[in-house]
């Protein structure tokens, strides 16, 4: 959407008016038009409030009457704080920002958001030349100050066209069940009842599911987790990324989920995976694996969790 035009029907505080410009320029207003100010809308006052949006304001063309302000939009939303009026004021009924922005979504016209005088808002006749109401949702008390009611106007016209800015994230291909994969192996080691295999399996895809990792979270998670394996002999739980990559330096472990086995050589030899491309975080966490012994700790391990699963009521 074009962004809107700003109309400022009979102003009577220029720091408002200052104010107005600011939060329009924000967000890409570029044609303020004022109707029949009641102050000095280039005042000092009005002119420091804007800031970094005085040239908005100098240039704003002043208006005697609202229909001369309008011309050249093809919209008109007015804008008011009064939500609960009689239900025969079919016109002056006004729908709540958020469905209006929603309607408009697709739409490419010139829109013109109206905002009435601080003390009295709108007249009737000016509502009637609205082709729609709209009022801000608000607590109990409802009447926001006019420069705050337009930006907040402004910044819902502009958040429907802008880019988001937040980073996108991305997650490679398989890297999720292979995590899974790694957290069900340590469920397998960890917990002997099978009911609660379930429930651990299941939670632990609930969670993760809803939290939209991404690739380097998930290979800094798998990494610990496969760290944790390894205490049990178990080797081989990466992405199929990080695989591909192990696989090409010559430095793949293969998998060998069901054998505790002491692995120490196998150690040897992949502490000299390069930390380097999206692998690695899971490198990382295979360069620390557990040293000699390892066997014997996993056994210890294994037996402590099996100790500990029979005495667990906290199920
Ligand atoms: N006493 C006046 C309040 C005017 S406030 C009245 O009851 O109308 C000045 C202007 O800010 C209003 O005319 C309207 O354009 C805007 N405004 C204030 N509160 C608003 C709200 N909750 N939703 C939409 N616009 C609002």
């Amino acid at each position: 959407m074009k962004p809107p035009v700003v109309i400022l029907v009979g102003p009577q505080h220029p720091g408002n008016v200052g104010a107005v410009a600011r939060g329009a320029a924000n967000f890409g207003v570029t044609d303020l038009r004022v109707v029949a100010p009641s102050c000095d809308i280039r005042s000092n006052e009005a002119l420091s409030r804007a800031v970094h949006a005085k040239d908005l304001l100098v240039r704003a063309p002043i208006f005697a009457t609202l229909d001369e302000a309008l011309v050249g939009t093809s919209l008109v939303i007015g804008t008011t704080a009064r939500s609960a009026l009689a239900p025969n004021h079919f016109l002056r009924k006004p729908s709540d920002i958020r469905d209006v922005m929603e309607s408009l979504r697709d739409w490419d016209g010139q829109l013109a958001w109206v905002f009435g005088r601080e003390d009295a808002g709108l007249t009737q006749n000016e509502v009637e030349r609205c082709d729609q109401l709209v009022t801000i949702p608000t607590a109990d008390y409802n009447s926001l100050n006019l420069a705050h009611a337009a930006t907040l106007c402004c910044y819902e016209s502009f958040r429907l066209g802008a880019a988001s800015i937040t980073r996108e994230r991305t997650l490679e291909p398989d890297a999720l069940a292979a995590l899974n994969r790694a957290w069900d192996a340590i469920v397998d080691e960890t917990e002997s009842r099978d009911w609660r295999q379930k429930t651990a399996r299941g939670v632990w895809r609930k969670v993760i599911g809803r939290s939209r990792p991404d690739t380097f979270e998930v290979h800094n998670v798998l990494g610990i987790l496969s760290n944790t394996l390894k205490r049990f002999g178990r080797e081989g739980f990466q992405t199929p990324a990080s695989q591909k990559y192990l696989g090409e330096q010559g430095k793949l472990v293969t998998r060998r989920d069901d054998v505790a086995t002491d692995s120490g050589d196998v150690d040897e030899e992949v502490s000299e995976a390069p930390d380097s491309g999206a692998a690695a975080p899971a490198l990382a966490g295979l360069r620390k694996a557990s040293g000699p012994g390892k066997a014997a700790l996993a056994d210890k391990e294994k037996r402590r969790m099996a100790r500990d699963a029979g005495h667990d009521e906290s199920a």
